[in-house]
């Protein structure tokens, strides 16, 4: 926190103009690995470049337990790969200032930041805000790193060999149950739409796809073992109606049947969705589900206004691919 308060005083002296706006080449907001990538390939082309950040430098990689598929590590804890990341931009001496921002102005040429504490304008906007994922809302977060999981791309190696599940609305599930079953004997998905045609249509005989299904409880002692989930039998979805209870509490309000059951597994990824933070993007293109479009250059619609990571649209969000769009971003604004 001194280092924090310490940092900010040398930006305001150095960077501030008469109005209290701090003036810089190249502003990064989102210090994650895609941000601090940006930052690092920018500060040392010589640009006078900051990194805003909300929270805390890393972003989500801190919140992964093991980490295996980060080219040249073979295998390393979340926190301790982002504070590698930190230390380099520590070295090279690339500003950092926690600050949330609520609002910007791309209008102009020097365009224009509006965070919680202060204000800031630059030539270059880098947006590296990444993504939430979308929670169950359930007990999972008792289990993240011991069976629960928000990335089949990057947990299912752990679970090679083994029986798993994974949680879906509508098909949002269903392209990682298939990465699964290419290491897993069984995929259960739990979808909460119908997707009766789907279980119909598909040949994959290792994907069982449970319709108008959905996740009361997950269950264990010290790992995950198994999931309590409830299936409505008038094949109806869950997301007609307002069954949102609890099973001991509120089965007397259903007006619909359902049955109860544990399902064994030894993993159950939650594959709900991700929704971008998308408060800074301006009028900034963004696709249908609201990630931000760029060119292979990182260039938004917008001329200065560039997007990394998580919140960029494309078809693999993870590190590696966060740090190589913000060395692109670092090189180009
Ligand atoms: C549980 C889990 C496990 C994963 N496992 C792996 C794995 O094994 N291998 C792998 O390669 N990838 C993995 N990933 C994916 C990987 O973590 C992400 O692809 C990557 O970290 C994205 O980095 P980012 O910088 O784009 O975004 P983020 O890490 O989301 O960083 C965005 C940053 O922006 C900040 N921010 C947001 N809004 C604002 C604002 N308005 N003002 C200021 N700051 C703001 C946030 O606080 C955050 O620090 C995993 C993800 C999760 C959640």
């Amino acid at each position: 926190m001194e280092k924090t308060k310490k940092n900010e005083k040398d930006i305001k002296s150095k960077f501030e103009n008469e109005k209290g706006t701090k003036e810089f080449d190249i502003l990064i907001i989102g210090g994650g690995v895609a941000g601090m990538s940006a930052g690092i390939y920018a500060k040392r082309r010589g640009k006078n470049v900051a990194i805003l950040e909300k929270l805390t430098l890393g972003g989500q990689v801190n919140e992964i337990p093991k980490i295996e598929n980060f080219p040249s590590i073979s295998s390393i804890d979340g926190f301790s790969l982002a504070q590698q990341f930190v230390k380099q931009i520590e070295f090279l001496g690339v500003e950092v200032i926690y600050d949330d921002v609520l609002n910007v102005d791309y209008s102009q040429d020097e365009k224009k930041v509006f965070g919680k504490n202060s204000q800031y304008s630059a030539k270059s906007i880098i947006i590296a805000t990444g993504v939430s994922y979308i929670e169950l809302g359930r007990n999972e977060k008792d289990y993240l790193g011991k069976g629960a999981s928000f990335c089949a791309v990057c947990d299912a190696n752990f679970f090679k060999g083994k029986e798993v599940c994974v949680v879906s609305k509508n098909g949002s599930g269903l392209k990682d149950a298939m990465f699964l079953a290419e290491i897993c004997p069984k995929v259960t998905v739990i979808d909460s739409g119908d997707m009766t045609t789907y279980s119909l249509a598909n040949k994959n005989k290792k994907i069982e796809v449970l319709s108008n299904a959905k996740i009361e409880n997950l269950v264990g002692d010290e790992l995950l073992n198994g999931v309590q989930i409830c299936i409505r039998e008038d094949n109806n979805s869950f997301q007609n109606n307002t069954h949102q209870s609890n099973t001991s509490n509120h089965k007397k309000e259903l007006v619909f049947s359902v049955e109860y059951k544990t399902i064994p597994t030894s993993a159950l990824f939650i594959e709900l969705g991700k929704k971008p933070d998308n408060k800074v993007f301006g009028d900034v293109k963004v696709d249908e589900k609201g990630f931000i479009i760029t060119d292979e250059n990182m260039k938004t619609s917008i001329n200065g206004v560039f997007a990394v990571g998580d919140v960029r649209s494309k078809t693999l969000k993870q590190i590696v691919t966060a740090c190589s769009d913000g060395a692109i971003a670092g090189q180009q604004a």
